[in-house]
């Protein structure tokens, strides 16, 4: 499903000396069927974008829509929450149930799956994601591997069958092996079910390489939006507006010299 925020603004403890804009007047499109990665620095209002989008906050002014959706029509909302997946960081913190397969079939029960249909969504969710059902349905989540256990917990979002998955760091924590098949899972899983993706990260080379789009976030407004190569080719935006990345003169450097993405992606990260 497209997703479309029109000037959108978060203000977070209005009318309190804490008051903080953390989303300034955003306007997006992000096509449906696409991977988009959404990089910032802490505090740039990626959450912020993200929960606005799974519809757990509303715009202080503006509107989202998923597809001809608004998360403000409460009409729509039953049918919305079916249509938007999130994982949260680490979600593997949430697991909680004695088995993989309860814990993936928590969401489809709660969707009103029949139990045939949720035998058949909890053994779909764990093919894609790598886990085979005769293997692990089983066992308990807890004796798995840390990335398995994400995986889990990937399945359990996947399961309810969204159309758009949002996954918030899916790599956090991870050693380098288990960040590059996390990464893989998830493209692999984006060409099977073609859900519309959106990936946030910290770091441009973690997702710029399989991103169909990335949008940049600085200070609450977007600062680049697009292909990774048109974002790319703006590093002199992100000099004007200060943007404060490591290694950026190297990157330069690297362009000047005319060496090709992805190898000048990897300076691009934003350390936190
Ligand atoms: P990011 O995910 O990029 O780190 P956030 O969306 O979490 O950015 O935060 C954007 C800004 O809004 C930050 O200055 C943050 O401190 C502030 N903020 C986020 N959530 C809240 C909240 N619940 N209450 C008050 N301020 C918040």
């Amino acid at each position: 499903m497209d997703i479309y925020l029109k000037k959108v603004s978060v203000t977070y403890m209005k009318n309190t000396p804490f008051e903080k804009k953390a989303l300034d007047n955003i306007n997006l499109h992000i096509p449906k069927g696409t991977i988009t990665g959404i990089i910032g620095h802490t505090g740039s209002g990626k959450s912020t974008l993200i929960q606005l989008i799974a519809g757990l906050i509303h715009p202080s002014t503006g509107t989202v829509k998923i597809g001809e959706m608004d998360w403000k029509n409460k009409k729509a909302l039953a049918e919305l929450r079916k249509q938007v997946g999130i994982v949260f960081q680490y979600p593997e913190h949430q697991l909680f149930e004695e088995t993989v397969e309860k814990d993936i079939a928590f969401g489809p029960s709660n969707y009103g799956f029949t139990e045939v249909e949720r035998l058949e969504a909890v053994k779909e969710a764990m093919e894609l994601v790598k886990l085979p059902y005769e293997k692990f349905a089983h066992r308990s989540p807890f004796e798995l591997s840390g990335g398995q256990k994400r995986r889990v917990a990937i399945a359990g979002v996947i399961a309810f069958r969204p159309k758009i998955l949002i996954l918030d760091e899916p790599s956090a924590g991870l050693d380098p092996i288990g960040k590059k098949d996390i990464f893989k899972m998830i493209t692999e899983l984006h060409q099977k079910q073609n859900m519309t993706t959106i990936i946030v990260s910290h770091s441009m080379d973690e997702v710029a390489n399989f991103a169909d789009n990335l949008i940049v976030l600085n200070q609450g407004k977007v600062l680049l939006e697009g292909t990774p190569q048109k974002v790319f080719n703006r590093v002199d935006l992100l000099q004007e507006n200060n943007l404060d990345i490591p290694e950026i003169t190297k990157l330069i450097k690297l362009l000047n010299q005319k060496i090709t993405p992805p190898i000048p992606l990897s300076c691009f990260s934003i350390d936190e």
